[in-house]
């Protein structure tokens, strides 16, 4: 598999953090995709974007389990 922005040939499986926002909250979610080494572009197959939608729902139904490592600010 070559990379479609860079032409590189470098991807490996990597897991990564995605930001899933609900309301004024930012949840990270560790998800496991292919990543080009080179460029850094990232893969989604329709499994995963399924997986994100999901959590995403779940999120909203405030049945995934979250912990609070941080907080989002807004300059005034
Ligand atoms: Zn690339």
């Amino acid at each position: 598999m070559k990379c479609v922005i860079c032409k590189g040939d470098d991807i490996r499986l990597k897991e990564v953090k995605e930001e899933l926002f609900n309301g004024g909250d930012v949840v990270f979610i560790t998800i496991e995709v292919p990543v080009c080494q080179t460029c850094g572009e990232r893969y989604y197959d329709r499994r995963t974007m399924l997986k994100l939608e999901e959590a995403a729902q779940r999120l909203r139904d405030r049945e995934l389990e979250t912990r609070e490592i941080g907080r989002v600010l807004e300059a005034v």
